[in-house]
């Protein structure tokens, strides 16, 4: 049975489109059920259409169609649970269709097709004899339709129903508002270096292939050397001149072309000669040999990938694109040119990823858990991404894309009237100021633009700085980039947290492998358990600060007490050795945690004794406090930080630190949203962190509602039912204030 289902399951995802699919299975059901006839209905708008049938009239599909209110179909589909008759005449909600054909059939089993709570069709199986079907029957199919469900969503959406609309519609969740009017760039996951061994048809035409793949990997790697020298990282600036040199003639470059001119096509060369020099590099052993088979295999995908997806990193055309791809991971993002970017599409990821945070970070729309989207050929289809609405359209008509350009001219000019006011204090009509910071560090740089207008870097995670290198980043190559934090934002203070890997953050260089990678080694656990590396960074961070002010150190994923107490031992450690040993007016810099591990609540006492201050991480917490994954869009609908139970937390945590004269501010996601920040400030919360894009929005609101009525809002969404609920509250106050349009 499980192998049936697997099979069938494989067959209709690998199917192309719709009516491909449910032809598949209705042939494939039949016959596992041994039954007569198998029909899918498929729901559009209000109307159940027959979609497929293997034992109709073939003619009937896409002419059946019925309400949910008529039929035994309809019943399946009102009251969302199977039926299953011996006799399906004699029920009083029988209906015969006498243009499918279906006089003969006595035996009725249906069951439904839901997804997320959503209705998508009915799949029927008839027999003409009056018997029961099983109760085994009953339960596959029932399973077979649970585990469709998320296929046949993607495929439905692909299709619209029979195609009777032109511009195809995906929808999926927004991870970062906004309107994108562009081209689909896709870029594919991972290169192998196994590709067949294939023989060029053409040797003159693939040695010209193989030279512009090379010379565009020249260029790339040329570029990226020198936004690395820009930001005068020298050891990153080496690795790529190394592997450049790689591709000279006298180098590997050369054994491309040899193996080319011996007849093999372009990317059967690079296979062959990657895959050769890895085996003798790795049976070395010298270990620092044996290293040098990554570079050789780093190098190999790079070309093939110039091969393989061509025009594509190298972006020919200046406009910016949107991009497509499977799951958009943090690095890829980074180093994708922000000027070129107009959108993110991705089948996976979660609305509080890292991938998610860096697409709000650089101001560009994004949406997620968009099924289907890689396998619907859309590559350099001109697409209009309405991100605040979870839409993707499709070859739109010129119409469309008129109406759309509108908006986005009208969101540019929204944008700019709150940047206007960046310099202005974020300060309520009735005078509570609020002080706004920025979260960086995700990023490369900072927009100094931006950093300008706010009271200082309020998070600076610095775990993307670790995650761009080959390996862990020396002591003076961190010294470096935390000095550049510091210069940029001249004498405000600056918090920077300790490495935060783990988790969806890893380091390329040091992979962990775990079932639960957000239950597992993350943040200080990790850095607990290698003090040689915890070290250098605390030291590191001391050093760019010298004797100034600014900074503060901030250690992530705290669980317990303890932990704190053996990081303190290594600050004190660490100062104390720079102290007598560097700079004897070296400053000693205020210390927090970050609040995101639920318990910690309950301890805040302690922490007092023994920290100044706590940031809440409103992601994690809300995932910890919700059991809800913040990267599976499976459920990301119950990822919500105005969950009510969340939102007395949080004022539960003010309050606290309120007590026990503790510092509190937060820097997750929701402090940069128009209602996050209403709602914290509200609550007496007086330190904000956000990304970039969020801050000149969050300062034009603040400025423009009194203080005393954000407290009479918070009463009520404290004693609301759900989320949403707060959020209708909070929207209609705002549409009161006519500030509405802030929300999009
Ligand atoms: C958080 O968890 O809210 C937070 C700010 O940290 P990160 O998103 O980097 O986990
Ligand atoms: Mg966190």
């Amino acid at each position: 049975m499980l192998n049936t289902l697997r099979d069938i399951t494989q067959a209709v995802a690998s199917a192309g489109d719709l009516d491909t699919a449910l032809e598949l299975l209705v042939k494939q059901i039949k016959t596992a059920i041994a039954t007569e006839c198998c029909s899918i209905y498929i729901l559009d708008k209000d109307e159940l259409i027959l979609s497929a049938t293997d034992g109709l009239k073939p003619s009937a599909v896409g002419n059946v169609r019925m309400s949910i209110t008529e039929g035994l179909v309809g019943l399946v589909a009102q009251r969302e649970e199977a039926i299953n008759l011996a006799d399906a005449r004699q029920h009083p909600r029988f209906k015969l269709f006498p243009e499918a054909a279906e006089e003969e059939y006595r035996a009725f089993l249906a069951v439904p097709i839901i997804y997320q709570k959503q209705l998508l069709g009915v799949i029927v199986v008839q027999q003409a004899s009056a018997r029961q079907f099983s109760e085994g029957e009953e339960a596959f199919l029932m399973t077979l339709a649970a585990q469709l469900a998320m296929a046949v969503r993607g495929l439905k959406q692909k299709a619209s129903v029979k195609g009777r609309e032109k511009q195809i519609l995906f929808q999926g969740t927004p991870t970062s508002n906004g309107i994108a009017i562009a081209h689909v760039l896709v870029l594919g996951g991972e290169i192998s270096l196994q590709q067949p061994n294939r023989k060029a048809a053409d040797v003159k035409v693939e040695l010209e292939r193989l030279s512009t793949a090379v010379s565009r990997c020249r260029n790339n790697l040329g570029n990226l050397s020198q936004r690395f020298d820009r930001e005068q990282d020298q050891e990153v600036v080496a690795i790529f001149s190394a592997l450049t040199l790689l591709l000279d003639d006298s180098s590997l470059g050369g054994e491309y072309v040899r193996e080319v001119e011996q007849g093999w096509s372009a990317e059967s060369a690079i296979s062959r000669v990657s895959l050769r020099y890895i085996e003798q590099f790795q049976s070395m052993d010298d270990p620092y040999i044996k290293e040098r088979a990554s570079d050789i295999r780093d190098l190999g995908q790079k070309v093939l990938r110039q091969l393989i997806e061509p025009d594509k990193w190298v972006l020919d055309s200046d406009k910016p694109v949107i991009l497509v791809t499977r799951e958009a991971d943090t690095t890829l993002l980074a180093e994708f040119p922000r000027a070129k970017l107009a959108g993110i599409v991705t089948e996976l990821g979660g609305v509080n990823s890292h991938a998610a945070i860096l697409a709000r970070a650089l101001g560009l729309p994004a949406l997620t858990g968009v099924q289907q989207v890689l396998a619907s050929n859309i590559d350099k289809k001109m697409v209009v991404l309405n991100a605040t609405r979870g839409q993707l359209m499709v070859s739109p008509s010129g119409a469309v894309i008129s109406e759309y350009r509108s908006l986005l001219n009208a969101e540019k000019a929204l944008q700019r009237q709150y940047m206007q006011e960046v310099q202005l204090p974020a300060q309520t009509l009735d005078g509570e100021r609020v002080n706004l910071f920025i979260n960086a560090g995700l990023l490369s740089g900072l927009a100094s633009e931006l950093a300008e207008g706010a009271d200082g870097v309020g998070l600076y995670r610095t775990e993307i700085p670790f995650m761009l290198q080959q390996r862990f980043p020396s002591e003076s190559e961190q010294i470096k980039v935390y000095a550049q934090v510091f210069n940029l934002v001249a004498g405000r203070p600056v918090v920077m947290r300790t490495l935060d890997v783990g988790g969806d953050k890893p380091l390329p260089y040091f992979p962990i492998k775990e079932d639960n990678p957000f239950l597992g080694w993350r943040g200080i656990r990790l850095s607990l358990d290698h003090p040689e590396l915890f070290l250098v960074q605390i030291r590191a961070m001391l050093q760019a600060n010298g004797n100034s002010e600014q900074l503060k150190i901030l250690l992530p994923m705290v669980s317990n007490i303890e932990e704190i107490d053996h990081a303190l031992e290594y600050f004190e450690q660490a100062y104390n050795e720079l102290k007598s040993d560097v700079n004897p007016n070296l400053s000693r810099p205020q210390l927090g945690v970050m609040l995101e591990v639920p318990a910690l609540l309950y301890q805040l006492d302690e922490v007092a004794k023994r920290v100044d201050f706590v940031s809440v991480g409103s992601n994690d917490l809300t995932q910890y406090l919700l059991a809800v994954d913040r990267n599976n869009p499976r459920v990301s609908s119950l990822f919500d930080s105005y969950h009510p139970g969340v939102l007395r937390y949080l004022k539960s945590a003010l309050e606290l630190c309120q007590q026990y004269d503790l510092g509190i501010s937060v820097c997750g996601e929701m402090a940069g949203e128009p209602t996050g920040a209403l709602l914290l400030s509200a609550m007496g919360y007086r330190e904000l962190s956000m990304n970039q894009g969020a801050l000149a929005r969050i300062n034009y609101l603040m400025r423009r509602v009194r203080m005393d009525e954000l407290q009479a809002l918070l009463q009520q969404a404290l004693n609301l039912r759900c989320g949403a609920e707060v959020r209708e509250l909070l929207r209609s106050y705002l549409a009161e204030k006519e500030l509405a349009a802030i929300l999009n």
